[in-house]
């Protein structure tokens, strides 16, 4: 978690965290060049895992330009060309966080040409959605780019941020969704939890953003702590905290528990 300070892995460790898996996104200001994001790669699969595992948490990454950063087309092309030397690296889960920021050509672009290393080297993909008002065209965008491209399979892709109004569409067409939990936008926990209940916790898992804004790294564990007031059992807790993300992690081979 390169935005957030050694405290929080022990706070989370307190709070009973086992693993996390934390995607390459901006880094709070655009990088100049790819050997920036050369020295992030090696941040987020060399030291953040030594970092984490010092509270006994274990540290899983996804690798990519994000689309923040991805609308220079040129500097997208060169990232794109170092990140195959990453995936082998025992951490690395796959491609991601891709997808849109603004919804524009480039942004797509650099999508599909993401889409297409994780299919050379049988990679999961992990998906960034817009926010507020360009997310459920900037969603639509990304699930027909996907349903498009040959070979995806939907059950190796998991599409992230979905909302009330982008859950469905997200689901219903085989994919995973992941419900980002953020104290200012995206999903609060009462949000979250009602989305779980109208879809029964299938093919979804929920995240703590970690950002660069007022985020709560605790999201988690507070939410399963207000399911449980809400009468869930403690298997649907597990359910949709643990076994639905263990399982979608555990195809890319590399997530072991
Ligand atoms: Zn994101």
């Amino acid at each position: 978690m390169v935005s957030r300070v050694t405290d929080d892995y022990e706070r989370m460790a307190i709070a009973g965290c086992e693993a996390i898996c934390e995607p390459a996104f901006w880094a709070g200001f655009d990088r100049a060049s790819a050997q920036g994001f050369y020295d992030y790669f090696r941040q987020i699969t060399e030291y953040e895992p030594k970092r984490a595992a010092r509270f006994g948490i274990q540290h899983y990454c996804w690798l990519c330009i994000n689309p923040k950063e991805a609308e220079d087309m040129k500097l997208a092309e060169e990232v794109m060309d170092i990140i195959p030397q990453f995936l082998d690296r025992p951490g690395v889960l796959g491609i991601g966080e891709i997808g849109l920021n603004k919804n524009s050509r480039n942004e797509l672009r650099i999508f599909e040409k993401h889409v297409q290393i994780a299919q050379d080297h049988n990679q999961l993909i992990l998906v960034h959605t817009p926010h507020l008002e360009d997310k459920l065209k900037g969603t639509r965008l990304i699930v027909d780019a996907l349903k498009n491209f040959p070979g995806v399979d939907p059950s190796r892709v998991i599409i992230d941020h979905v909302e009330e109004h982008t859950i469905d569409h997200v689901l219903d067409q085989g994919f995973w969704a992941g419900i980002t939990l953020y104290p200012e936008s995206k999903a609060t926990p009462a949000r979250a939890i009602d989305m779980f209940e109208s879809r029964q916790g299938e093919r979804i898992w929920m995240n703590s953003a970690c950002d660069w804004g007022v985020s709560d790294p605790l999201a988690v564990p507070k939410t399963m702590q207000t399911m449980r007031k809400r009468g869930w059992s403690d298997a649907m807790v597990r359910k949709v905290a643990w076994e639905n993300p263990a399982t979608f992690m555990r195809q890319s081979g590399k997530f072991p528990l």
